[in-house]
């Protein structure tokens, strides 16, 4: 049993007062992953702060073109969302590939970024984690790793971060706001989740006293062009055995501008401005695809039971590229479904 006081925010400035109050005290928004963690003995928070109801739930234009998404708004209302379905198509096809039409339902914007790692160790409590307890060990390394990580992985940790709608807001270069007892800051996308390294048990630089209140995204939407491709184990309620998020800007058949991302290998969204550079100039072809692909895994690294996810990342990257150079998404279905 875990005693825990519940108490609920009345605005941002007081969930950072309370947050700040209490390091043992945790935020709450749809609680989709927060209760799970609970369940299992994860995370033992001492006080709960229900964010759910602050006024995070707007998806706005901004003054330069780009758009504002309040950290509390659904899944499902974020990828069905005209302004996003229309010019950030990208980023609705990656949400709707996530958990379930129910989970979508409850998910916010801001929960999707710090929902933890689906790593079996993590989870059980009987077994030694870096992440879970500092110091313990990683269970994985040695063991069940077939969902593991193969790129930026370290002696402490190979776990993977889970979420898909990340993938796509790495590549569309989106910004993160958040606010602490200091003031509010931006930080770019590609800055806000870490590499394990030797301090696994923390998953992204948001200071523990500090609330996501939006992200933000560019003007550029790169909607004509894209694709979001998920290969998992089912098709649908389970994690990317390795995803992509990739989008190109085409004159002719030759690359102006190229986007990519990947999903489920490493312990944050994969994107290297060098597989990028690898496409501009270049004709929209496999072999030009192949080529980025390899620039994108030349440090990638196995583990015994999941070695094959180099050669799938390979063909997954080289497929994506393909369709979004063929203007034919791979289509996650943009009915409504609730
Ligand atoms: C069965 C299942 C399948 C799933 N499949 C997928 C999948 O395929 N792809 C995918 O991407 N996701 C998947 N998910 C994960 C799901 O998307 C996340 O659980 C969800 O996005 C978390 O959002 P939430 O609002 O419920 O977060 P919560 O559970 O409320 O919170 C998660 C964490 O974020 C913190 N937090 C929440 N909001 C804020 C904020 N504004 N500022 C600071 N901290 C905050 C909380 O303190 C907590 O630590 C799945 C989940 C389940 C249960
Ligand atoms: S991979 Fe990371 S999360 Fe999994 S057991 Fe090792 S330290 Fe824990």
């Amino acid at each position: 049993m875990i005693n825990s006081q519940y108490a609920r925010a009345s605005d941002v400035a007081d969930a950072v007062r309370q947050i700040a109050a209490d390091p043992t005290a945790k935020f709450i928004a749809g609680g989709t992953n927060l209760i799970d963690l609970m369940k299992e003995d994860v995370e033992r928070p001492a006080r709960l702060i229900d964010i759910s109801r602050l006024p995070l739930k707007s998806v706005e234009e901004t003054t330069d073109g780009g758009v504002r998404i309040g950290a509390l708004v659904p899944n499902s209302d974020l990828a069905y969302h005209p302004l996003i379905a229309q010019r950030y198509p990208m980023l609705a096809s990656a949400i709707l590939a996530g958990a379930s039409a129910q989970l979508r339902n409850m998910a916010s914007t801001g929960g999707n970024l710090l929902q933890r790692t689906r790593c079996y160790y993590f989870y059980d409590v009987a077994t030694p984690c870096n992440k879970r307890e500092p110091g313990s060990g990683c269970s994985a390394i040695a063991g069940l790793n077939r969902m593991h990580a193969i790129l930026g992985t370290s002696e402490t940790c190979i776990a993977t971060h889970p979420s898909d709608m990340c993938v796509a807001l790495a590549a569309l270069d989106a910004k993160v706001h958040v606010t602490g007892p200091e003031g509010a800051r931006a930080i770019a996308f590609a800055d806000f989740h870490r590499l394990p390294g030797s301090t696994p048990e923390r998953d992204t630089n948001l200071q523990p006293n500090e609330i996501v209140t939006a992200i933000e995204l560019p003007a550029r939407g790169l909607a004509a062009n894209y694709t979001y491709l998920k290969i998992r184990d089912r098709l649908s309620y389970a994690f990317a055995l390795v995803s992509v998020a990739a989008a190109l800007e085409l004159e002719g058949g030759t690359i102006k501008d190229a986007r990519l991302a990947l999903g489920g290998v490493a312990h944050k969204p994969w994107r290297d401005p060098s597989a990028e550079a690898a496409l501009r100039g270049e004709a929209a072809n496999e072999a030009t695809f192949t080529r980025a692909a390899d620039v994108l895994l030349h440090e990638a690294k196995g583990f015994e039971h999941n070695a094959f996810k180099i050669d799938l990342a390979r063909r997954a990257i080289v497929r994506a590229l393909t369709q979004a150079a063929a203007g034919t998404p791979q289509s996650q279905s943009n009915k409504k479904i609730r």
